[in-house]
């Protein structure tokens, strides 16, 4: 059993349950998991087979340190391609002059164009963390915030959306050297157009962080905010159904300056596995079949608003334009932390999240977080979605029957199988 009583050959042959059955049988039981459950984290999803064997294969052996046609390394001849691959089609995707495709996940993507674009203490103005910022976007134990002098704007109190001439006004006092639109946990569209409008009228650049919505950029659901930024950041593994990891999209004026941020600014060796994952998802993300699911991801928001609201409870903006909604609790007596254990309880898997203008701490804060990404992937459709939301309402009452909310939940999980075709946690069928 143990790994020290294995051969050399069998070290070299085996598979993962032969080599370490203890990680394999957490793996197959994180898969159950994922299956056995509603997944509503907003920021998660469940990516192609197709991606999961391009990020578990063999580049991961490979040093590629520089970019393609210039490496520190030799043998880079088909990891070169397969970059070149990812970068051309993430132009094509999103209408970029530039990419780079090479940032491990989102943070890393934004710490490249801050490199590129600021000294450390310039002034930058994002939406606030606690009105659906990232901490990325200058929270104070963060890199952003602990290197550069962030400011922030917010929503406005009524309408809970952003104010735009609360942004120009705190543009023109705080004279930034960047402008950050974009969040976690901003459930409305992101008018970058507007945004550069402010960017102008001070003299500033302009990043979208579209890390939550790119996927409903790719298939023209979300304005593309591409050619009205500077820079424009995501992730690859939200609504973009990827890899887990980031890329970075430029103007060509600014595409070296965030070629030398990314490396050799602040990182190593690319992850040539991912990058060439992140490729077969943009490859994805520009077919008509693709554009079906985010198509459906926000009929299933909207149906999930709308059924929470029929139940009586406040979703903040009223509604939603891209894949979240925002439970707003402040009008009833649960937390969002206490919301969150008992809708895990019934297996629907959320965050609590404050919402503006929250007078609790964030750790227990006064809205949960949903998002239709993942459920959408293994089928729900909006009449699932409607019962998400009875079943939620269900479970945020005095006193639930428990037990039947949790069997309509798993009624529906089973309905809906996740990767029906895998052998456990991997698409690998096994030998
Ligand atoms: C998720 C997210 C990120 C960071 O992504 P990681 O991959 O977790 O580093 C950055 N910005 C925003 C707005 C996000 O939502």
């Amino acid at each position: 059993m143990a790994v020290a009583q294995q051969t050399f050959e069998q070290l070299k042959t085996a598979g993962l349950a032969e080599i370490d059955p203890e990680i394999a049988e957490l793996l197959g039981r994180e898969a159950d998991r994922q299956r056995g459950q509603i997944e509503l984290i907003a920021s998660e999803n469940f990516t192609w087979p197709s991606i999961l064997e391009a990020i578990g294969s063999v580049p991961t052996n490979k040093y590629a340190e520089g970019y393609p046609g210039n490496r520190y390394y030799g043998g880079c001849e088909i990891v070169d391609e397969m970059e070149e691959l990812a970068r051309n089609r993430a132009k094509e995707l999103f209408g970029a002059e530039h990419a780079n495709v090479q940032p491990h996940a989102g943070a890393q993507a934004n710490m490249a164009v801050y490199f590129a674009a600021l000294s450390p203490r310039d002034r930058v103005l994002g939406l606030s963390l606690d009105h659906g910022g990232h901490l990325t976007h200058g929270l104070k134990v963060n890199f952003s915030g602990k290197l550069y002098e962030f400011h922030h704007y917010g929503v406005a109190r009524e309408t809970m959306m952003v104010d735009y001439d609360d942004v120009l006004a705190r543009a023109k006092e705080v004279r930034p050297r960047l402008i950050v639109c974009g969040g976690s946990a901003y459930p409305r569209a992101v008018e970058a157009d507007r945004f550069r409008e402010i960017a102008d009228e001070v003299g500033a650049l302009l990043m979208c962080d579209m890390a939550h919505f790119s996927g409903l950029v790719a298939a023209g659901l979300h304005p593309n905010p591409v050619p009205y930024c500077d820079f424009v950041t995501s992730t690859s593994h939200k609504t973009l159904a990827g890899p887990r990891a980031g890329f970075v999209l430029c103007r060509e004026e600014h595409a070296s300056k965030v070629d030398r941020a990314n490396f050799p600014g602040m990182q190593g060796g690319p992850l040539m596995h991912a990058v060439a994952a992140k490729a077969s998802c943009f490859r994805i993300a520009m077919t008509d079949a693709f554009t079906d699911y985010p198509r459906q991801v926000r009929a299933n928001a909207d149906a999930l608003a709308a059924g929470l609201v029929d139940g009586g409870f406040d979703v903040l903006t009223g509604g939603t334009d891209t894949h979240l909604v925002q439970l707003d609790l402040r009008a009833t007596d649960w937390t969002g932390l206490a919301a969150q254990e008992r809708l895990e309880e019934c297996k629907l898997t959320a965050n609590r999240n404050t919402v503006p203008f929250d007078e609790r701490p964030p750790k227990v804060a006064s809205g949960v977080r949903l998002g239709t990404p993942a459920a959408t992937m293994r089928g729900f459709d909006e009449h699932d979605f409607r019962e998400v939301a009875s079943i939620i309402g269900g479970a945020l009452q005095d006193d639930p029957d428990v037990e039947a909310l949790r069997a309509r939940a798993l009624a529906l999980c089973d309905a809906r199988p996740l990767y029906p075709g895998f052998r456990g946690y991997t698409s690998y069928a096994a030998p």
